[in-house]
C-alpha cells in the first residue's frame, strides 16, 4: 500500500500521462488483436502489408491536409534517424536551428556534420522560444513544433529566407494534437508514439515538392549517404508503398487505428480543440494555484499538448510523482535533464480531458494529504 491513498473517485479512468511512449487507447490494441492477427508475421513485401502502409499514408495525408504535391513518406529508425537522414540528404550547405530544449538541441547536433557549414544555433532559455531570422546560405530552417521537454510550442510558419530554402519541422509531439497549415512547411517528419498513440521505431515525413526536389538534387550530388539513412531511398520506396528494411508492423497498425479515429472524429480542428480544453485545465489549475505556476511564462509559447507545472520550494514535485505512480497515475516527473521542481504532464489526444481534470483532483489530494 502506498503512504498516501488516492480515494478512487479522484483517480483518472487511465493513468497514463507520459510524453512518449505514451497513452495506448484500448481500441487500439484491439484493432491490433483483431485485424492485426491476419498481418502480424506476415511479409512486409506482399499486398495486406503495403496495403496497411498506403492506408497510413492516405489517412496521415487526410489528417494534415496536405497541400497538392505534398506526399507522404517513411522510414525505419524514428525522429533520431531522421535527423541524421536531414544531415546526409536534406540539409545542402548549412542549417538554422532553433533550440529551446533536448530535441531541438539534437537536430542541432545532426546538422553539425563534417560535410556541412556549422549551423546558425539559435538557443533560448527553457521555457521560451528562439526564432528564425533569414540568414543568407541558410537552406534549411529548422524547429520543433512542440518542444517535448519544456512544454513550448512554437508556431508552423515559414521563413522568407533565400529562395529554395526549405522550413523543416519536428513535429514529434505535436503531429496529430496541434492544428498547422501544412502549406507552411517544407518537412513536417514525426515518430508516432506520442500523439500519434503508437509505438516508436518508424519516422515519418510530409514533403513538399520543394523539399522532394531537394533530395533528389543532393542524392544525385555525388555525396556519400549511406542507403539505410538516404532520404532518395525513402522517398522511391515509399512510393511503393514501402520500407528499405522490415517496419515494425504494430507500430504501424497502431497509427493506422489512431489517424483513422482523429480522422472519423472531425481531424485535426478537433484534436486541437480537445488537447486545448485538457491543457487549459491544467494551466487554469496552476494560475490559480497557490504552490504551482506553469513552467513556460509565456501564454502564447504553452504547449496545448505537453504541461509543463513547476512548484514553490516547500512542495517536492519528485515525491508527487512518486504517490501519483503508486497509485497507478504514471510518467508525470519532468524531463530528466531539465532539474527543475516540476510535472510534466502529457495532454495528448487520446487522453480523455475528464482525466486531466481527475489528475488535477488526485495531485490536490496529494499535496493536501502530504
Ligand atoms: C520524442 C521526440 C523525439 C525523438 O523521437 P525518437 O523516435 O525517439 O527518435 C524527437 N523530437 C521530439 C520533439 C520528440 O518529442
Amino acid at each position: 500500500m502506498p503512504d498516501i491513498v488516492i480515494p478512487r473517485d479522484l483517480l483518472p479512468a487511465d493513468g497514463r500521462f507520459g510524453c512518449g511512449p505514451s497513452k495506448i487507447r484500448p481500441a487500439q490494441l484491439e484493432a491490433l488483436a483483431g485485424r492485426g492477427a491476419a498481418i502480424l508475421g506476415t511479409s512486409h513485401r506482399q499486398a495486406p502489408v503495403k496495403n496497411l502502409v498506403g492506408s497510413v499514408r492516405a489517412g496521415l495525408a487526410e489528417l494534415f491536409r496536405v497541400p497538392e504535391g505534398y506526399e507522404i513518406i517513411l522510414g525505419d529508425g524514428g525522429s533520431t534517424a531522421f535527423w541524421d537522414a536531414a544531415a546526409f540528404g536534406l540539409i545542402e550547405k548549412r542549417a538554422q536551428n532553433l533550440v529551446s530544449g533536448e530535441f531541438g538541441g539534437k537536430f542541432a547536433a545532426a546538422a553539425a556534420a563534417p560535410w556541412l557549414e556549422a549551423p546558425d544555433v539559435r538557443k533560448a532559455e527553457p521555457g521560451t522560444r528562439a526564432s528564425a531570422e533569414a540568414v543568407e546560405g541558410v537552406d534549411v530552417y529548422a524547429w520543433p513544433h512542440n518542444e517535448t521537454s519544456t512544454g513550448v510550442a512554437s508556431p508552423v510558419v515559414r521563413v522568407a529566407g533565400d529562395a529554395g530554402a526549405l522550413t523543416v519541422i519536428d513535429g514529434t509531439s505535436a503531429a496529430g494534437g496541434i492544428d498547422f497549415d501544412a502549406a507552411q512547411a517544407d518537412v513536417y517528419y514525426f515518430a508516432p508514439q506520442k500523439n500519434l498513440g503508437s509505438d516508436g521505431g518508424l519516422w515519418f515525413a510530409l514533403v513538399s515538392p520543394a523539399a522532394i526536389e531537394r533530395i533528389e538534387r543532393v542524392a544525385a550530388s555525388g555525396r556519400y549517404i549511406p542507403e539505410f539513412l538516404s532520404l532518395k531511398n525513402a522517398l522511391d520506396n515509399s512510393r511503393l508503398n514501402q520500407t528499405l528494411n522490415t517496419p515494425a508492423l504494430a507500430t504501424l497498425l497502431l497509427l493506422d487505428d489512431q489517424v483513422s479515429w482523429i480522422n472519423g472524429n472531425g481531424g485535426l480542428a478537433w484534436a486541437d480543440a480537445r488537447t486545448h480544453e485538457s491543457s487549459a485545465a491544467l494551466y487554469d489549475w496552476a494560475e490559480l494555484s497557490a504552490v504551482a505556476t506553469p513552467f513556460v511564462a509565456d501564454p502564447d509559447d504553452r504547449s496545448p499538448v505537453v504541461v509543463t507545472v513547476d512548484f514553490n520550494e516547500n512542495i517536492d514535485a519528485a515525491a508527487i510523482a512518486k504517490t501519483l505512480r503508486a497509485n497507478g497515475i504514471v510518467d508525470t516527473e519532468p524531463y530528466r535533464k531539465l532539474g527543475r521542481n516540476q510535472l510534466r504532464i502529457a495532454t495528448f489526444v487520446s487522453i480523455d480531458p475528464a482525466d486531466v481534470r481527475q489528475l488535477i483532483r488526485s495531485i490536490e489530494y496529494v499535496i493536501v494529504n502530504s
